[in-house]
């Protein structure tokens, strides 16, 4: 599981609770460190936390989940809260990328390279599962494989012997011609770059967007976020106007 903005994360798990089923502790963590991050103290975050299991934990016992919760909160005043990362990516970067034939190979090398430079050029741990799901491709674990032995054979990316990955051809020096700062959906932002049909940019954000079937008549303008502002503010106008007639 890669999470990009924990704060997105946590204010999602405030409205929603859990978002997994197994790495409920792991969450928990995330959330605390929200709370510190809000400038809570260790009392008033332990009470949050407990005040969000007690609501989303079934039959939850504070006896057993104490100790839990007490660790949970100290590693989380210690742990470092991620939120509001930029990734740039350089024109000499997307040059390599070029060279490529295979689309596919193109877009999972393009992610792997956001993964290495949101980690800080830091050799990093993503599953298989995870690395094609943020590059929305949809094919076989043999092809997968092959991709991944196709690029590392034009050393373009390698592998640890513990399984860390990273990129050989990253330049942290260039001048940005992708930035990203919404890692939701990513790939389609090297989709736009290489004017893949039915991609564009997002209206009010640039965020890049895929655009609704040509049959459609209502063409999509806005990113979900930038959508969905939008319907809130239609319908304060709404509201508003209503009330003065
Ligand atoms: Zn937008």
């Amino acid at each position: 599981m890669i999470i990009f903005d924990e704060k997105k994360y946590a204010e999602t798990m405030i409205k929603k609770g859990f978002q997994t089923k197994n790495k409920i502790v792991y969450e928990l963590n995330i959330l605390a460190k929200y709370y510190f991050y809000k400038d809570l103290n260790d009392d008033e975050v332990k009470s949050k936390i407990i005040k969000f299991c007690e609501k989303y934990i079934e039959h939850f016992n504070l006896d057993e989940w104490f100790q839990i919760i007490n660790r949970t909160v100290f590693a989380a005043k210690r742990g470092k809260f991620i939120t509001g990362k930029v990734v740039n990516i350089t024109q000499k970067e997307l040059d390599v990328i070029d060279t490529l034939e295979d689309i596919r190979e193109k877009k999972v090398v393009f992610v792997l390279l956001v993964l290495y430079k949101f980690y800080d050029y830091k050799k990093f741990e993503v599953v298989i599962e995870d690395l094609y799901r943020l590059s929305k491709l949809n094919i076989n674990s043999k092809t997968k494989l092959k991709i991944l032995q196709s690029l590392t054979s034009k050393e373009l990316i390698d592998i640890t012997m513990g399984g860390k990955r990273w990129v050989k051809y990253s330049d942290k020096k260039g001048k940005p011609v992708i930035t990203i700062k919404d890692f939701d959906d990513f790939v389609y932002e090297y989709e736009l770059y290489v004017g893949t049909e039915n991609f564009k940019k997002c209206e009010v954000c640039e965020k890049a967007i895929k655009g609704n079937s040509k049959s459609s008549t209502n063409a999509k303008k806005y990113c979900r976020k930038c959508a969905e502002e939008n319907t809130k503010k239609n319908k304060r106008m709404w509201k508003n106007r209503s009330r003065k007639s």
